[in-house]
């Protein structure tokens, strides 16, 4: 039953499923929220909404809820109920001990994109200031952290180019490694009233996605390419353009690194890399490709949006490269209608990056090396600060195998689920002496822990959240935190039992020092966002109301830096063992591991992940609609039911990732992105089989 009565007050919010952060009203009843309603008034959704934000949040309330801090002395005991101070007490004096026996280094946390900028800020700054290193990171790490360095290399700055306006102005859309329908349903909408009014759509993704071929929608052109070969698709869309002269000479020669371009240019035309000489390894027809090529290059603006199907590689930062050499070559950045869009996955994964989640930054993207940096936060916060980079996730727990690194606080992460080679990771918690896990329910990675915090849901949150377009978006509490603290007095709990001495008394004041500290926030203040709404960094005196277009008369770095993209082939290889490639995506009604879908009525819109085969590769394996089949990769196995389906070419398999029982990623690899470590999740060789066949 969703709808509960006839509410008496209203808060405006914000939905804290995708990055797209779609406004709306929570409809209160007393203190029970009887529903929500998308707002008009909200910039990202202008008064759409999608099943989850509407209806997906029945977890609130749901009773698995932890609500009182739980201890242990060790993982095989049972949990302990105890009070905040005790919990508190517990953990500092465990960190203590570990720093004590092994080093300042051998501890550290993780911020959770599902929290607000407030929230990640103040865990970035215990961990800095009270832990005394930057072992810092984010969940980030394993979707767009190729994002942030492939952006940031050719741009100057880790974050999409546009607002979500934009794409009411672009003639020629290039969708690569995303599926908006299912991962960010609002946005899809906009975009396909834009191709309804006439323009044209590239799709590239090795499954016949929705938007390939939908209700009044056709893709002029879908590149179904092999997982795993987005940069020699791209390089030989980027052959096309340069060796037919399809370039925007003017843009490159005003806008961008003139050495660089040349060499690129140089590289990019090599006979080898043309559509023709690399058809046998994307699986793409020439003929596709250099047509796609041509359409981008003179069909108008030319628009790209892409997912985690780019960054989620062992190229991920070299896709994403290749994509902004493409928007480059072709003049498509800086105005309305045209830019490189990065469709990010969490409600707030631009934020915590923002804030300063990364083991090598600090808040604001600026590096840990920066001396200047370093002595302005140093004075503002009072401490002296490391400047050598600290430890990444899959650092962190190959640390923890080697003994040297034994003590974590998770901020609203399930680690345990959510990384590639399940295995591996028990492993490395299992070897800690503490790990704290902050969170709603007693997930996965919470049977590793010794220290329990319960966290508040986004109803319970005062603070912000940036989208996927950079709009800081107000997140309103809409009922008081059901544990008693909000997150972000939490970790002020934790740190002032370390020593810390915080007293913020509300995240306003710590949006204060965020501003103060960090020049993109540098207007930002809650009443600004009362008075607009939401704004766009950078917010700051040359922008006093925010950035809707970024790039607009120059790069963040001066001239945009044009990057050779070799293609270099993932070492996860198909073989008589392993056949199929096996890639991976969402649909519309779960949210990533599910932890709060599944807990909610919409369960029953997708109650399991299934297996699509292709009709091929099923009856060669004798494989029926519905039967439930092994998967099998290099690293570990797990059962399925499958589904037969086209919409997967042959040789490709892929699957869902949102119940537990599925264990997709127990079969997913240690592979990573070169440049950051996001894991390979979209491609592994797998096998698959009848699990009644011999
Ligand atoms: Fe929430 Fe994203 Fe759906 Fe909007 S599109 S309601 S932000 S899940």
């Amino acid at each position: 039953v969703i709808d509960q009565g006839t509410p008496d007050r209203a808060v405006l919010t914000t939905c804290a499923y995708c990055g797209v952060g779609c406004t709306f009203r929570a409809e209160m009843k007393g203190d029970q929220l009887v529903r929500m309603v998308p707002a008009k008034e909200g910039k990202a959704n202008r008064g759409h909404s999608c099943v989850k934000g509407r209806f997906a949040w029945g977890y609130v309330n749901h009773p698995d809820r932890v609500l009182t801090p739980l201890i242990r002395a060790r993982i095989t005991d049972p949990w302990r109920e105890v009070s905040w101070d005790e919990a508190f007490a517990f953990t500092a004096e465990r960190f203590r001990a570990i720093q004590a026996a092994h080093g300042t280094g051998a501890i550290g946390g993780i911020t959770s994109s599902r929290c607000t900028n407030e929230e990640t800020f103040l865990v970035q700054k215990m961990i800095r200031t009270v832990f005394g290193n930057n072992n810092i990171d984010t969940c980030a790490r394993v979707c767009h952290s190729p994002t942030g360095y492939g952006l940031k290399t050719t741009f100057g700055t880790s974050a999409g180019t546009q607002d979500f306006d934009s794409v009411a102005h672009a003639d020629v859309v290039l969708v690569i490694g995303a599926n908006p329908t299912d991962g960010h349903p609002v946005f899809a909408a906009r975009l396909k009233k834009r191709l309804r009014q006439g323009a044209k759509l590239i799709v590239a993704d090795p499954r016949r996605i929705d938007l390939v071929q939908g209700p009044h929608l056709r893709a002029a052109h879908h590149l179904p390419l092999r997982p795993g070969t987005n940069v020699a698709l791209l390089t030989a869309m980027a052959h096309v353009i340069v060796t037919e002269g399809l370039t925007d000479a003017a843009f490159i020669a005003a806008r961008c690194d003139g050495d660089a371009y040349a060499d690129w240019a140089g590289f990019v035309a090599q006979d080898h890399l043309s559509p023709e000489a690399t058809a046998d390894l994307t699986g793409v027809p020439a003929a596709d490709v250099r047509a796609a090529a041509r359409l981008f290059a003179t069909g108008g603006n030319g628009a790209i949006y892409y997912g985690l199907g780019v960054t989620e590689h062992s190229q991920g930062s070299t896709t994403v490269m290749a994509i902004a050499n493409l928007a480059m070559a072709t003049g498509n950045i800086g105005r309305p209608g045209v830019g490189v869009n990065p469709l990010r996955g969490q409600n707030n994964v631009q934020g915590s990056c923002d804030m300063g989640s990364f083991p090598h930054e600090f808040p604001g993207y600026r590096h840990v090396h920066d001396a200047d940096t370093r002595t302005m936060l140093e004075s503002a916060w009072g401490v002296p600060l490391s400047g050598a980079p600290g430890l990444r996730i899959p650092n962190m727990l190959d640390a923890a195998l080697d003994g040297s690194f034994r003590g974590i606080y998770i901020q609203g992460e399930d680690l345990a689920q959510s990384d590639p080679n399940t295995n591996h990771v028990a492993a490395g918690l299992s070897a800690m002496d503490c790990v704290v896990v902050h969170d709603l329910f007693l997930n996965e990675t919470a049977r590793f822990a010794h220290v329990f915090l319960p966290g508040s849901t986004f109803l319970e949150k005062d603070g912000t959240f940036t989208n996927a377009e950079r709009r800081i978006n107000r997140v309103r509490r809409v009922m008081a935190p059901k544990a008693g603290l909000a997150d972000w007095q939490v970790t002020q709990g934790l740190a002032n039992a370390m020593g810390a001495g915080w007293d913020y008394p509300h995240p306003e004041r710590i949006m204060a020092e965020i501003a103060a500290t960090t020049p993109a926030f540098a207007n930002v203040t809650y009443d600004l966002l009362e008075r607009e709404g939401s704004v766009q960094w950078p917010c700051n005196d040359a922008a006093p109301l925010g950035t809707p277009v970024m790039h607009a008369e120059g790069f963040v770095r001066g001239k945009g830096l044009f990057v050779i993209t070799d293609y270099v082939a993932t070492d996860e290889r198909t073989g008589p063992r392993f056949p199929l490639l096996l890639t991976t995506g969402r649909v519309l009604s779960q949210y990533n591991v599910g932890t709060q879908t599944r807990r909610t009525a919409n369960t029953v819109w997708h109650a399991e992940d299934r297996l699509e085969i292709h009709p091929h590769d099923a009856e060669q394996r004798g494989i029926a609609e519905g039967d439930t089949v092994r998967l099998a990769s290099r690293a570990g196995e797990t059962t399925l039911r499958a589904t037969i389906t086209d919409r997967v070419a042959p040789g490709v398999v892929y699957t869902t990732f949102h119940h537990p029982d599925s264990r997709a990623n127990v079969v997913t690899t240690d592979n990573s992105d070169w440049a950051t470590n996001c894991p390979e999740y979209k491609v592994t060789a797998v096998q698959v089989s009848r699990t009644n066949a011999a």
